[in-house]
């Protein structure tokens, strides 16, 4: 069976894709012969099939990666890893134009304003890691004349790595990056969506020289490739990303064998603008955290709180920002700016939110159409006078959709933000810098951003309080999840 097949872009760009499941630094095909057909949402065609893993190829990749685990990596030159982590980066700089290609056709981000960003992300993530691949030594605890003791920090192995279709590089790169500088081997599993890119970076680690079994990589259906994952014995830890719902999944899955897990899942993350904020600011970080990749972020600030005395007219700014920046088509096209939604089941799920808003009675300010016969686009879309009762208001959409509400006090604004059980993201706005920070205390989620929003970096620890996620991923932190910590005491004294 062909584990490669030739595409060409929209764009006109042609390649060769690989289609198998990238294990022991080959593709091959999967044992019972299913596939996966990757839809380019602009057009609604299939781009190519992939074979999806079985169980049997989740065990092959396990096998594969435990030999490399052993053999080969567990005792690999710390300064080896920092050189192949900074190849990578390098390929993935050479490469840029056929990854942001295949990622806009597969994801349907626009390649310019978006795919290219995940692709800078990608980059900072490896040469970030590659820098830390040797300083996870350890710490000494105590150095007495009787007796040392040191905690040294060990890979845990192999870890298994669950991610979402909103940023198929990125999201990787946010597992690959620490997982490998901390010394582990992995076996990534694609979401079922956006394949393509992923499966094409398993050639640049061959090219790169990554040993055979270090980084597999498949596509595969969640409950079945991802089960297998989350269930194997042979898997010391999983790190997941995607929805609340499944998070619990893997995660009652993974108790089975009590594997370390982390997750990173969804959210419905508030952004407060009090009365002394500069508004034009707050309008285009408003605009920028919610509509960027179409509302597909896990930490879309997607509920705006606006103090009463200045909501007017933060709305009609919001709207009047959103009609002269947004601009929707094609997404090899530079001007353009935001493209389709992923999916059709994602494209019905936004449009029926949409109806409900508007049932539920909210105003819509602006947008909640889907513009084009073919193509699961949707405008950017802005609902007013939304209240706490509201399906739109307490649910995450993961859409281009944002719900503007009105408050009174600082008292109520912050009840009303943390009434939710995510705990992801969150963000304010005002020039009195007291207020900024005593809010930010009191804002039940794992990041604040202050007179901004989802504004990431690669050195700042990202992870979710509540039912938004365990544990942290980016920085010195994301590194910390991917060691276990030995405690080696010595007695150098004559004391029992
Ligand atoms: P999803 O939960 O449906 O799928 C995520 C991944 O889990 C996919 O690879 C899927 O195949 C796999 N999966 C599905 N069922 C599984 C099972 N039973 N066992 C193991 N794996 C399984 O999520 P999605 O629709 O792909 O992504 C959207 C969600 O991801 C949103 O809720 C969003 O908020 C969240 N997300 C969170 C972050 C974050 O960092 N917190 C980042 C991006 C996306």
């Amino acid at each position: 069976m062909a584990t490669s097949v030739q595409v060409t872009l929209p764009n006109g760009l042609t390649y060769e894709q690989p289609t198998g499941l990238f294990i022991n630094n080959e593709f091959i095909p999967s044992s019972d012969g299913e596939l996966i057909a990757s839809i380019n949402p602009s057009t609604e065609e299939v781009i190519a099939e992939v074979h999806a893993a079985s169980v049997e190829d989740i065990d092959k990749a396990v096998i594969s990666a435990r030999k490399a685990f052993k053999e080969v990596w567990k005792n690999y030159s710390i300064d080896g890893i920092s050189r192949l982590l900074h190849k990578l980066a390098d390929l993935f700089e050479r490469d840029r134009e056929i990854l942001t290609s295949i990622e806009a056709a597969d994801s349907g981000k626009p390649q310019i304003s978006n795919a290219s960003c995940d692709i800078d992300e990608c980059i900072l993530q490896f040469r970030y890691y590659a820098g830390w691949a040797d300083k996870r030594g350890g710490t000494v605890a105590e150095a007495t004349s009787d007796k040392l003791g040191y905690i040294v920090h060990e890979p845990h192995g192999v870890c298994g790595q669950i991610i979402p279709w909103n940023y198929p590089l990125a999201m990787a790169s946010w597992k690959i990056g620490p997982s490998i500088a901390a010394g582990n081997v992995i076996i990534i599993k694609l979401a079922e969506n956006t394949p393509l890119s992923m499966l094409y970076v398993g050639k640049l680690v061959v090219e790169a020289g990554f040993p055979p079994g270090v980084i597999n990589i498949v596509a595969g259906h969640g409950k079945i490739a991802g089960n297998a994952i989350a269930t194997h014995p042979g898997i010391d830890k999983v790190a997941f990303t995607g929805s609340t719902l499944t998070g619990r999944t893997v995660m009652a899955a993974a108790a089975q064998t009590l594997k370390n897990v982390t997750l990173e899942c969804g959210g419905k993350s508030p952004m407060i603008v009090f009365d002394d904020a500069d508004i034009d600011q707050a309008v285009k970080w408003g605009h920028w955290g919610i509509m960027y990749n179409m509302g597909q972020n896990c930490s879309s600030t997607s509920r705006i709180l606006i103090q009463d005395t200045i909501y007017d007219k933060f709305v009609d700014a919001l709207v009047k920002y959103t009609k002269d920046t947004y601009s929707v088509g094609n997404v090899y096209d530079a001007t353009k700016n935001h493209g389709p939604v992923i999916s059709k089941v994602q494209f019905d799920k936004i449009l029926g939110y949409i109806e409900s808003g508007k049932e539920q009675g909210a105003t819509l300010a602006f947008g909640g159409k889907a513009p084009y016969e073919k193509g699961y686009f949707i405008e950017p879309t802005i609902f007013s006078d939304v209240t706490d009762e509201m399906k739109i208001w307490k649910e995450e959409i993961f859409g281009p959709v944002v719900c503007l509400s009105k408050f009174s006090t600082e008292e109520e604004a912050l009840t009303r933000a943390n009434d939710t059980t995510y705990g992801l993201g969150s963000a304010i706005f005002s020039a009195d810098i007291a207020r900024c920070l005593r809010v930010s205390r009191e804002l039940e989620a794992g990041t604040v951003w202050i007179n901004s929003s989802n504004d990431t970096s690669h050195r700042i620890p990202f992870g979710g309080f509540k039912m938004s996620g365990i544990g942290s991923e980016l920085g010195q932190y994301g590194l910390d999840n991917y060691t276990l910590k030995k405690a080696i005491h010595v007695n150098i004294g004559n004391k029992l």
